[in-house]
């Protein structure tokens, strides 16, 4: 669509992938045909089926949403006290912490990598601290063998949000069968969208039947086993995430491309533009392409200038949730310089290589 840019057509930093129409309506006969719309019907324990082979793990929950898996999973390893995260994430991260009546606790980033810094983990550690709760920023897997160890030596559950690791390999196994409990979000604009959707992974068969009725009244089997809520996912959804699964290898692929030509034509120009540096060992999966400028005011100019020409980047991760006013403030300098100078440029699959060329164009034009 290259169209986009001589027409002046609007450039969003993403756009949801639509399957074709006709394999959606395929699954809505069958849904008709059944009558069931929701209740863990077929179309939900096929996708939990497809999904837990695609990613190779035991155990993967089809909820709501990837906020709800967080909060599912906080509840699942009955946590109530001190939480170790990462200001640098989507708020949800932090909100969900918060909404679970625990305390958030903020360590600060590697500039490099934008995950938590393992470093500077331990000192922040009280006897009050249950659990570490992290993000794999834009898919860069957090250190998840220091964190593990961390974990190990002081006795803390680990959750992984991995809202942006759908795909994303390490050390040859998916992201998200790492920590005691991992959770993706399926929203529209993730690599992998089901309209509205996520899932809690696991590979503890404990945790998993908690899961499982949480999200469901508290009930399994009939039976009530304790509190719980209602999160589970209907079976429209289920099938619009039946027909894009199969894609996702072609969405990464996609995405590599217009990635790759992105770093080509930054790197010739050298313009003082940096990137988070992507960890080894990892089959990425291209879901994000963030820039970090040299400070705020550059940021406002290039995205002013291209909002004229109708392009519209995305300050992401902003602002850092140690700002958040329903937080303890606390300085945690890295995370509140980069959110103040991040931008994700637009990345999506029908992005051509001839839109990314116009845009980095047009932000050498700015700088
Ligand atoms: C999108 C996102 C979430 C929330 O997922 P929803 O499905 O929108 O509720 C949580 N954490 C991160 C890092 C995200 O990017």
């Amino acid at each position: 669509m290259a169209e986009r840019l001589i027409e002046n057509k609007p450039i969003p930093v993403t756009e949801p992938s639509f399957p074709p129409l006709e394999e959606y309506m395929e699954y809505l006969k069958e849904i008709w045909e059944s009558k069931q719309l929701t209740n863990n019907g077929s179309m939900v324990q096929k996708l939990e089926a497809e999904l837990r082979k695609y990613l190779g793990v035991k155990h993967c929950y089809y909820v709501t949403n990837g906020t709800l898996a967080l909060q599912l999973s906080i509840k699942a390893l009955n946590l109530t006290g001190e939480i170790i995260t990462t200001p640098f994430s989507f708020v949800a991260t932090t909100s969900a912490i918060i909404w679970e009546q625990c305390t958030p606790v903020f360590v600060d980033i590697d500039p490099k990598t934008l995950n938590i810094n393992p470093d500077l983990i331990e000192e922040m550690i009280t006897e009050k601290t249950e659990a570490i709760l992290v993000t794999h920023v834009f898919g860069n897997p957090c250190d998840v063998d220091r964190i593990e160890e961390i974990a190990n030596r002081y006795k803390l559950k680990v959750i992984y949000d991995g809202a942006h690791a759908f795909g994303v390999e390490y050390k040859g196994q998916s992201l998200l069968s790492f920590g005691d409990i991992s959770t993706v979000s399926f929203h529209a604009t993730k690599l992998f969208g089901t309209v509205e959707g996520g899932a809690v992974i696991t590979n503890n068969d404990e945790i998993a039947h908690k899961i499982e009725y949480l999200r469901n009244f508290g009930m399994s089997n009939g039976e009530i086993w304790g509190l719980g809520i209602n999160a589970k996912n209907s079976e429209l959804h289920a099938a619009f995430g039946l027909c894009m699964l199969p894609k996702v290898n072609e969405f990464i692929s996609n995405r590599k491309i217009v990635s790759q030509t992105y770093d080509k034509l930054f790197l010739i120009r050298n313009i003082g533009i940096t990137k988070p540096s992507l960890v080894m060992n990892a089959r990425y999966n291209y879901a994000y392409y963030p820039i970090v400028l040299s400070n705020e005011k550059m940021l406002s100019k290039v995205m002013n200038d291209l909002q004229t020409k109708s392009i519209f980047p995305k300050r992401y991760f902003y602002p850092s949730l140690n700002t958040l006013s329903y937080v303890t403030y606390r300085s945690k300098a890295i995370s509140e310089e980069i959110s103040k100078k991040i931008l994700c440029l637009p990345l999506y699959n029908n992005l051509t290589i001839e839109n990314a060329e116009g845009i980095v164009n047009n932000i050498i034009e700015s700088i």
